[in-house]
């Protein structure tokens, strides 16, 4: 690939150059989804322009055309994860991936009293679906600087425990999670892991093989691909051996009133015309990545990141949540005086978009006894402009509330 240019790759994505509240546009909301480049937008346009029919059913071109695209985006996805196409089912995103987990892996397998053990960093994505299907969610303490207390993940892992479920990068901390070392532990005492990938995918290279990870769910929107769209890697043993979950049309291979069967893996899990452009749009954003290169993506962000924390921690009366050593492109704070709300108001003002709330982590939240933070997440576009821009808007937040 290509050295990095910054300038460039701002060129590939069409809505940087907007205005908002008249001035520059500062995107610091990358964590909540990333900008789509041209590529991905053409992608799209192309495939309803020229390609557009249902796949997998007739035998006109139209329907060669789209189900060639639509199975060739199989191949890149899979490609980029380091899985077999059969691992590879297609989602609505990284919510309805774990969710199919929760129902089709874990439900028929847990007894009373079974546990899946998570983390207090997780997204509610990643508690609320095991607790739907019956499951207590023991969750491993963090340490003041927002990082898993391994030791104490350990301790935790016990005969009750059906699953691990962590997340690869804290949406709302940027914690990178020691995934490597958290399934090598599970696995020794014959326990599957399922990593929400939903933050990693866009930063960190997954390679799900060298992982030899259980379940790998994320989201097409947070790595510049299309919304509503997403994937779930799984191993083929566990997805052989698990029952559907939606049916209807394409999941099966004969229907009759007195029963039916099931398709093959990956398709017994993917009832009803799917969504054709979003695994082509989702294909096309990995190709994207990759021809940019996903550890030189990695050290930009990283690089920004690095600039950007001090000049955010200096703000008087600003405390960053989050220091993890191990940390990926998420600044999250309060201030003394100024309800995050209002810093997201103010900064707004000023051009530059972040996001404030508790962030699906409400169990997170209350760990660091605040209700909400500002958080700032990076994407490869960022730049140390952004970073200004930011620091000059919470200089003019600080001077108003103080
Ligand atoms: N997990 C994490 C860590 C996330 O950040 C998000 C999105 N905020 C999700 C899961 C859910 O992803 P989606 O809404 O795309 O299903």
């Amino acid at each position: 690939s290509a050295p990095f240019d910054l300038a460039r790759i701002r060129a590939d994505f069409p809505i940087l150059s907007e205005k908002v509240r008249g001035k520059r546009l500062a995107y610091l909301d990358n964590a909540a989804t990333t900008q789509k480049p041209e590529v991905v937008l053409a992608a799209l346009d192309r495939y309803y322009r020229h390609q557009n029919s249902n796949v997998h059913r007739a035998v006109h071109e139209l329907a060669e055309r789209a189900t060639n695209a639509y199975e060739g985006a199989r191949d890149t996805i899979a490609s980029f994860f380091n899985a077999t196409r059969e691992e590879i089912v297609f989602s609505r995103g990284t919510t309805e991936s774990i969710n199919l987990v929760a129902r089709c892996y874990l439900a028929p397998r847990i007894q009373p009293g079974d546990e899946v053990l998570v983390t207090a960093m997780e997204h509610h994505s990643n508690i609320v679906p095991w607790q739907l299907v019956g499951a207590k969610t023991i969750a491993a303490p963090v340490n003041d600087a927002g990082e898993l207390i391994f030791e104490e993940w350990l301790k935790l892992l016990s005969p009750h425990t059906k699953l691990v479920a962590v997340g690869h990068c804290s949406n709302s901390l940027g914690t990178v999670n020691p995934i490597e070392d958290m399934i090598r532990e599970a696995h020794a005492r014959g326990i599957p892991v399922l990593v929400d990938g939903a933050q990693s995918i866009a930063h960190i290279a997954v390679d799900v093989k060298a992982l030899d990870v259980d379940f790998f769910a994320c989201s097409a929107h947070k790595a510049y691909g299309p919304t509503g769209f997403g994937t779930l890697y799984a191993k083929r043993e566990h997805l052989e051996a698990m029952q559907p979950w939606h049916g209807g049309g394409d999941m099966i291979k004969t229907v009759a009133f007195s029963g039916s069967t099931w398709n093959d893996v990956p398709y017994k899990f993917e009832a009803g015309t799917p969504d054709m452009s979003g695994a082509i749009g989702f294909a096309t954003a990995l190709d994207y990545i990759r021809s940019i290169g996903i550890d030189a993506i990695h050290a930009h962000e990283h690089a920004v990141l690095e600039y950007a924390t001090p000049r955010v921690a200096e703000i008087p009366g600003l405390r960053l949540i989050g220091t993890a050593r191990n940390k990926g492109g998420i600044l999250s704070f309060v201030m003394d005086n100024a309800h995050p709300h209002d810093i997201g108001s103010i900064l707004d003002q000023e051009g530059v978009a972040i996001r404030t709330g508790h962030h699906c982590t409400m169990p997170l939240m209350e760990r660091f006894g605040v209700p909400a933070t500002a958080r700032a997440s990076l994407a490869v576009y960022n730049g140390t402009d952004d970073i200004d821009q930011l620091v000059a808007a919470l200089h003019k937040v600080q001077r108003l509330f103080s």
